[in-house]
């Protein structure tokens, strides 16, 4: 299948490139390179031994956009272009509507000048807010409590508008939870600009000695050690995740939404240990104030995805750490210094 990746340099499209590229199919690339480098796209390249296109656009970009659709002409859409840092997107909020609505529309409107129906959408768990039962189940009322969570719940309602406007549209909405590690050959993984904001790269830069310590966010919260508690899922189980949703939207029309994480909840301080098992070092922590804006606890129901895309996730918390250390232990630049081979 001919599919473009919005995004796809990025931290969770490169690892699906790696999928889709093993199931032979036929891809574009989009990325702006805003969060991310073009060395991730060599680096698929080198592990895949495949090649692909790759196109340096926004996809605020219509003409830009029209050029590789009317040249590529994509049978479908994975999104995950867009901006993702929830405390950034309090202090821009506009930045944030601007790319991740503005940008989506774009994209619907480019697919709709070529008649590309089918879209599988990076949504998050962030779309549920403050945790009216646990597992969030699908069917949870979404109240996002942030403006990045907000730009998620908003395209969600656009696709399903644009889904229902025929019958022949395709949109599934994928809610990751948490996503963390690395591929397994530590040569691709998450590679986030300044102080990572996300728990398990700040750990990572801990360990090879980037940072003193970890502030862990709230001892108080009730949960099993007063540590928040999420679904963490490993970024490889997250990519094979999209090529279901590939395949269900190639066999299904109308919209979707699927809980993409394990059902299983970790506190701060149980990724820490198993961090500490993974790497044989200590990571050294004190326990600060909650951060503002954070839920005690957030795990997902994702019986709909084993049920409905045949998905589950199959790796570990203790695979994650492993592959995140290998990976942040290999590149201590991240993609900023490659190393040299
Ligand atoms: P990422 O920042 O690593 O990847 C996003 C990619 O999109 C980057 O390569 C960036 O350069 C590109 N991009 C951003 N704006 C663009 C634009 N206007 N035009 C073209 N390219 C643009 O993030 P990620 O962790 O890989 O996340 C991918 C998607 O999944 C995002 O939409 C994010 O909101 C969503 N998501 C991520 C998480 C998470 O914790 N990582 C959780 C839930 C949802
Ligand atoms: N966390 C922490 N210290 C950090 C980063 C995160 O204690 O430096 C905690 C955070 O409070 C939450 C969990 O780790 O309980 C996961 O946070 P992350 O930002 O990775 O993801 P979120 O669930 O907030 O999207």
């Amino acid at each position: 299948m001919r599919i473009l990746v919005t995004g796809g340099a990025g931290y969770i499209g490169s690892h699906t490139l790696l999928e889709l590229l093993g199931e032979q199919h036929d891809i574009c690339v989009l990325d702006n390179y805003s969060n991310s480098s073009p060395e991730a796209l060599s680096r698929v390249r080198l592990l895949t031994n495949a090649d692909f296109l790759d196109v340096k656009a926004d996809i605020r970009d219509d003409n830009a956009l029209m050029n590789i659709f009317q040249d590529f002409q994509p049978e479908a859409v994975i999104h995950f272009a867009g901006l993702k840092a929830v405390g950034e997107s309090g202090k821009v909020p506009l930045t944030y509507y601007e790319n991740n609505i503005r940008g989506s529309l774009s994209l619907l409107k480019a697919m709709e000048t070529v008649g590309c129906r089918r879209i599988v959408f990076s949504s998050s768990a962030t779309v549920y807010g403050e945790p009216q039962y646990l597992p969030y189940d699908e069917a949870h009322p979404c109240a996002p409590t942030n403006p990045y969570g907000r730009t998620k719940y908003f395209v969600e309602e656009i696709l399903k508008d644009w889904a229902t406007s025929s019958f022949k549209n395709s949109a599934v909405l994928l809610r990751y939870f948490n996503p963390a590690g690395a591929h397994s050959s530590g040569s691709i993984g998450e590679d986030p600009n300044g102080i990572p904001n996300n728990l398990m790269p700040f750990i990572s830069q801990v360990a090879v000695g980037k940072r003193d310590q970890l502030n862990v966010f709230g001892g108080d919260y009730d949960t099993r050690d007063g540590t928040g508690l999420r679904d963490y899922i490993h970024v490889s189980d997250l990519a094979s995740a999209h090529m279901a949703a590939v395949n269900y939207s190639a066999a299904h029309t109308g919209v979707e939404a699927f809980n993409i994480g394990t059902g299983k909840g970790a506190t701060v301080l149980e990724v820490v240990k198993a961090f500490e098992e993974a790497s044989a070092l200590r990571i050294p922590y004190v326990i600060s104030p909650r951060r503002s804006g954070d839920i005690a606890a957030s795990v997902a129901d994702p019986k709909k995805a084993q049920e409905l895309l045949g998905w589950k996730a199959k790796l570990t918390l203790n695979n994650m750490c492993q592959s995140a250390w290998k990976w942040q232990s290999q590149n201590l630049e991240g993609y900023g210094n490659p190393p040299e081979n």
